[in-house]
């Protein structure tokens, strides 16, 4: 339910609200917007009364939220949600782009893409630190010490970190290394995770799980916005299909729906999302056609080296030859890359 306050409501009013919503055993979230203020209420709210609401002063309707998720939908949030890190925004018009490799392989290889992207006025890099991997034969990433690495090199190049947790464990020392917290496929479901990122002052990347519907994906963000975290930025890295030419179907048919449905910023993962170097770049341009507030690609000096996903990744000049072209795609389609 959405409680529209009046124009002129006093801050008294709005307070009144929130304590009769508190007392009924529910959940008020004050939004204030540029003409007046409207207070999300969440919580099981089948057993309330409307009419308890509606007659405190200052109040002007109810609105009942007829999605699952609340918070997340636009019918509650009408505008776009603008995630800011550092000098980067994630929602339109702005258009941005993470890049980095897959994993956390060595201080000089970090430091090395670091510089060069900062150099391409890319400021966020991502590498997995704790890795997802399908087999437990594969390399599992450098954990602890991969944190260390990528602290150094936000110091030495001021590039903000965007890095996977994968467990509950893992939270707190991801969260004073990582500047987004990154949550993967295989984990958009593991609710005591969610909770528990929920209670971080970091924003969190939420990439949909590989065979999630929007709808869940979107009840997913909610346990995050439920549990305080108003910065949450969606992540679309494929589906499973019964396709074998890629290794995902990257589903960008996705991105239509979840803006008219969400007001959180949405991204690209066209590297995940096809599995091969060769159509990653085609995609990406796709994307930011497709009204995508950014993308997740990952980079790497030398991919035939690379300790994981390197079939996917593309090096230095790949990626450059890549933003030139969505430079010059980003003015018509009026999105602005920084
Ligand atoms: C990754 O970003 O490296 C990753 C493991 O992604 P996903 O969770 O989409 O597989
Ligand atoms: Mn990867």
């Amino acid at each position: 339910m959405l409680v529209v306050m009046q124009h002129q409501a006093t801050e008294e009013e709005v307070a009144q609200v929130v304590t009769t919503v508190e007392k009924m055993g529910l959940n008020a979230h004050p939004m204030p917007g540029p003409t007046r203020t409207a207070i999300g209420i969440t919580g099981n709210s089948s057993s309330v009364d409307p009419r308890s609401l509606e007659v405190l002063p200052g109040v002007r309707e109810l609105i009942r939220v007829t999605r699952p998720y609340k918070l997340a939908s636009r019918e509650m949030h009408p505008e776009d949600t603008i995630v800011e890190v550092g000098s980067a925004r994630f929602g339109a018009p702005f258009f941005t782009v993470i890049a980095g490799p897959c994993s956390v392989e060595s201080e000089s290889n970090v430091l090395q893409v670091a510089e060069y992207l900062m150099s391409r006025g890319v400021t966020l890099l991502r590498a997995g630190a704790f890795k997802p991997r399908t087999s437990p034969y594969s390399f599992q990433g450098m954990e602890q010490e991969g944190l260390a690495i990528l602290e150094r090199a936000r110091e030495k190049t001021g590039i903000r970190i965007v890095t996977e947790v994968m467990d509950t464990e893992q939270v707190d020392a991801v969260a004073a290394s990582a500047d987004i917290i990154q949550i993967g496929t295989r984990n958009m479901q593991n609710f005591s995770l969610l909770k528990k990122v929920a209670s971080c002052n970091r924003p969190v990347l939420l990439k949909r799980g590989m065979s999630a519907t929007l709808d869940e994906w979107l009840m997913a963000a909610e346990y995050l916005l439920a549990g305080g975290n108003k910065n949450v930025i969606l992540c679309e890295r494929g589906v499973r299909t019964f396709t074998d030419h890629t290794r995902n179907t990257l589903d960008l048919s996705v991105v239509p729906p979840a803006k008219e449905n969400s007001h959180l910023p949405i991204l690209i993962d066209p590297s995940h999302g096809t599995g091969r170097r060769n159509y990653v770049s085609a995609m990406a341009r796709a994307g930011l056609a497709a009204g995508a507030d950014g993308l997740m690609v990952e980079v790497h000096p030398d991919p035939s080296t690379a300790l994981s996903d390197g079939a996917q990744t593309l090096d230095f000049n790949e990626f450059d030859r890549l933003l030139e072209s969505l430079r010059s795609l980003a003015e018509p389609l009026g999105r602005n890359i920084g």
